[in-house]
């Protein structure tokens, strides 16, 4: 029996992490006695109480296969990653025993991977940083320069407060029109988020360090992934693409992992960055983790992300660019009143974590369905 989506939508980060806790803590209720549930804590600030939870579940013959799935590495998106790991727990894994009596694979759950975002409902960390631009594979690659976001960094990070007639997109919709006179689609949404290293107060600002999720990150993920032959690496985001649709929305150019991904997500459309009106990023966290695996290791990364805004038409395209800008542009700058900065918020949060039960209801019929055939995949390979 399939249980109310409700459950798994929680208000703010704390009652998130809580449920999650609690769910791990109750879970074996529910799952095989064999089954052994290694619950943790990653501190990234110990004096706000920030942490990435973690947790290992493993069976007791040692398996080859590892699923990981990570939430909040965009902190405001943390809501849906969140909902889908305890629909996971408390829903997938037990029906799986039922049917099956066995997993296939071991599981590893991040959940909040930025907590600092996820409680302050911004996408990026205290530093301004969008942790998925900031996993790049050497610190040289914080010299990297993104050009046509030079070009355009003043129009997309005003240094000013938010004002009332800031909130109508259209004087943004006229520039962003002129310049789409001038360059071809995917050379300016790539100009825009594909991550920057030279503007710190800006959207899209990839760090100029490596954040402290990646030292915390790498000896715990390094010693696990040790023990497996295969890892599927899902992390979960929000905010692009068709609304109330789970996009798959990998990254990849092996041809072998490519074929991999296919046979996984058999029967599912997948949308390869590399597609028409997708995009490519520097400094994605589950391309990064590859790096922490042996040569001999299959390793797959995978990203789904749950569309809010139709932001792959026109008008879901601009609305997403403009809230980016207005909530990074308040933060900075502040807003001149406080109806400005509410609308501004309210817009930021329902493009990230949509208040529609019917969004909520989405999230969990279409993420728990593909949850649920993966680990038999993975296995299966
Ligand atoms: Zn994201």
């Amino acid at each position: 029996m399939q249980t109310d989506y409700r459950q798994y939508f929680f208000p703010d980060y704390r009652s998130c992490r809580q449920a999650f806790r609690d769910t791990l803590a109750s879970a074996d209720h529910n799952l095989p006695t064999d089954m052994i549930i290694t619950p943790g804590q990653l501190s990234v600030d110990t004096d706000r109480d920030l942490t990435i939870d973690t947790a290992l579940l493993t069976g007791r013959n040692p398996s080859h296969n590892l699923m990981l799935i990570s939430g909040g590495l965009h902190g405001a998106e943390g809501f849906a990653g969140s909902a889908l790991q305890l629909c996971f727990v408390r829903e997938v894994l037990p029906a799986i025993f039922r049917n099956q009596h066995s997993l296939h694979c071991d599981i590893l759950l991040l959940h909040g991977l930025n907590p600092y975002g996820f409680m302050h409902m911004r996408r990026v960390d205290a530093f301004n940083v969008d942790l998925n631009r900031n996993f790049l594979m050497n610190a040289e690659q914080f010299e990297n320069q993104n050009k046509g976001y030079a070009a355009i960094q003043e129009l997309l990070n005003p240094a000013r407060p938010v004002q009332a007639h800031d909130l109508d997109p259209a004087g943004l919709a006229d520039h962003l029109e002129e310049l789409g006179r001038r360059f071809q689609q995917r050379e300016l949404t790539e100009a825009i988020v594909r991550g920057q290293y030279a503007f710190p107060e800006g959207i899209y600002f990839g760090g100029q360090q490596f954040a402290a999720q990646r030292s915390l990150l790498e000896p715990f993920l390094t010693d696990i992934f040790g023990r497996y032959e295969r890892i599927l690496a899902i992390d979960i985001h929000t905010g692009y693409g068709r609304r109330d649709h789970l996009h798959f929305f990998p990254d990849v150019e092996s041809a072998d992992v490519r074929e991999l991904i296919r046979r996984l997500f058999a029967g599912h459309h997948i949308d390869w960055a590399d597609d028409e009106g997708f995009y490519r990023v520097t400094g994605e966290f589950v391309n990064y983790m590859h790096a922490l695996c042996a040569p001999e290791q299959i390793y797959i990364p995978m990203i789904f992300e749950f569309g809010t805004l139709d932001s792959h038409l026109p008008a879901g395209g601009l609305a997403s660019v403009h809230n980016m800008i207005l909530e990074n542009q308040g933060h900075h700058y502040g807003y001149a009143t406080d109806d400005v900065r509410r609308e501004t918020l309210r817009r930021f949060r329902e493009m990230f974590y949509p208040s529609d039960p019917g969004w909520k209801k989405a999230v969990i019929e279409q993420g728990r369905t593909v949850l649920a055939q993966l680990p038999e995949r993975l296995a299966a390979l």
